[in-house]
């Protein structure tokens, strides 16, 4: 398949992509001004456009391109015994160990990942001081409480996963939508998960948005669609611009199984930490279905002309930050333009949070800026474009390419005497003339043309 490097290609790394994230306005520390909440983060205003752009193409080849999948969009507090039902209650935990001496703790399946307390450059559990308890579990679910009383029975969880509002809707959509098997249900949302190491910046977080779907399949069909949506979403990230060489695709042995799952490929991206998991893709087999018929008492099951089955589930999923740090790490590049330093995010211009900025070549010039917010206004409304008059045009490339705009329009003395601007790409950093009249159409067709990274 793919030609697995073990090392990360490019410019990137967290802390680099981290600062220049925070500097531009992606991504800001939580609750920074009262010293921030561990691993939580705020999105900033090009932030929210990647991260949007991220859902619209998943959702793009998920459902608007389909005719078999649905869209849904379920409560983030479900009724308790959901997660009963589910095994979440009883199983999703993780194993923990305290060290008595520097009071940390670790995910005792990651302690090759950690760094000890006292000494950063050992693991947990590598020096003569390190004293760690023995593994427990440790449930990742957050609990509240629902109405007034704070009792256990009105104890409810934040839901760690968005799937299980699918499986509990399978009856409503089935009865509601003109669906059969094999047909699929997705849903973004934010999921929450008590994660007792979080870290690497965006990678393991707290509060995330997932995108999941639940493909519902005739049993003996199940492995054949596993691989199928493997494939599938594999391909999804590298149209988008993902190298083919930081993408993978790894079988779950069978100690690693989830409680649920009869397989589980990952698809994972080698990150500047290393090979992670970017998507999971699971065959939850009827788990899922069963548990929830037993539980509520409510038949789930597929009833057709003659037949009558339990469907299994290939499930998809991923979360909207992993995709949206893989594309910031794969597209983030340094490298020197006319001898000065040039940072450049060479994100797929779907994926990019503004796709052109409109510069008028002086800024105090009144009949250039005349023309540039003309042409700005008729921009936007086709696509997220951006006006900048406020320094040298030198200074504005640079601050675009940082956000990673594929495309500029400069309006100069030329545009004024003839009607032709110069548009420059980010890549290349050619520039050519084109008629101002054309702008619009030239870009809608470059954004819809496939683009693929330079290896
Ligand atoms: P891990 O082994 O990394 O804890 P997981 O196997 O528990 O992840 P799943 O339950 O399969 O993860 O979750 C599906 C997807 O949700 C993952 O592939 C990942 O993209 C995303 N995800 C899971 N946990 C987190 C988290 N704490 N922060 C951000 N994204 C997450």
């Amino acid at each position: 398949m793919t030609e697995q490097l073990n090392q990360f290609q490019g410019a990137a790394t967290i802390e680099k992509v981290a600062s220049l994230c925070r500097r531009r306005a992606f991504v800001f520390p939580s609750s920074d001004i009262y010293g921030g909440l561990g691993s939580s983060f705020d999105f900033g205003h090009y932030g929210v456009l990647m991260n949007d752009n991220v859902k619209a193409e998943w959702r793009r080849a998920l459902i608007q391109e389909r005719e078999d999948v649905v869209a849904l969009d379920s409560a983030i507090i479900l009724q308790p015994q959901v997660w009963v039902a589910s095994g979440h209650v009883s199983g999703f935990s993780d194993p923990l160990v305290d060290c008595r001496t520097c009071k940390l703790r670790f995910r005792a399946d990651q302690l090759e990942q950690s760094a000890c307390g006292r000494k950063p450059s050992k693991h947990p559990g590598e020096t003569p001081d390190c004293d760690l308890t023995e593994p427990r579990q440790f449930n990742l679910m957050f609990e509240t409480y629902v109405g007034p009383v704070r009792d256990d029975a009105a104890r409810a969880y934040l839901r760690p996963e968005t799937a299980q509002g699918i499986f509990v809707n399978f009856k409503n959509v089935v009865s509601s939508m003109r669906v059969k098997p094999p047909f699929g249900i997705a849903q973004i949302g934010k999921s929450f998960r008590n994660e007792i190491t979080p870290g690497n910046f965006l990678f393991r977080m707290r509060e995330f948005e997932q995108m999941e779907m639940e493909f519902f399949v005739p049993p003996d069909e199940a492995a054949e669609w596993h691989r199928y949506w493997i494939d599938a979403r594999r391909d999804w990230h590298l149209s988008l611009g993902i190298r083919e060489s930081h993408l993978r695709v790894r079988a779950h042995g069978v100690e690693e199984l989830s409680h649920y799952s009869s397989a589980t490929s990952d698809i994972e991206y080698l990150y500047p930490i290393g090979w992670q998991e970017l998507e999971g893709v699971a065959n939850r087999g009827d788990y899922d279905l069963r548990q929830h018929a037993d539980a509520s008492g409510t038949k789930l099951e597929w009833v057709g002309h003659e037949e009558r089955y339990v469907p299994h589930v290939i499930e998809p999923a991923i979360s909207v930050v992993r995709s949206t740090l893989a594309f910031l790490c794969d597209a983030y590049d340094e490298e020197e333009v006319a001898g000065r330093p040039r940072t450049v995010l060479r994100l797929h211009p779907r994926i990019a949070p503004v796709k052109v900025a409109v510069l008028p070549l002086i800024g105090k010039d009144t009949a250039m800026v005349e023309q540039a917010r003309g042409l700005y206004e008729e921009l936007r409304h086709a696509m997220s474009a951006e006006y900048d008059d406020s320094a040298a045009i030198g200074k504005r490339y640079r601050r675009q390419d940082e956000i990673g705009t594929p495309w500029a329009l400069t309006i100069d003395e030329q545009t004024l005497e003839d009607g032709t601007v110069t548009l420059r790409d980010r890549d290349t950093l050619e520039q050519e003339r084109i008629p101002i009249a054309g702008a619009r159409a030239l870009l809608e067709d470059r954004l819809r043309q496939d683009w693929r990274p330079r290896e």
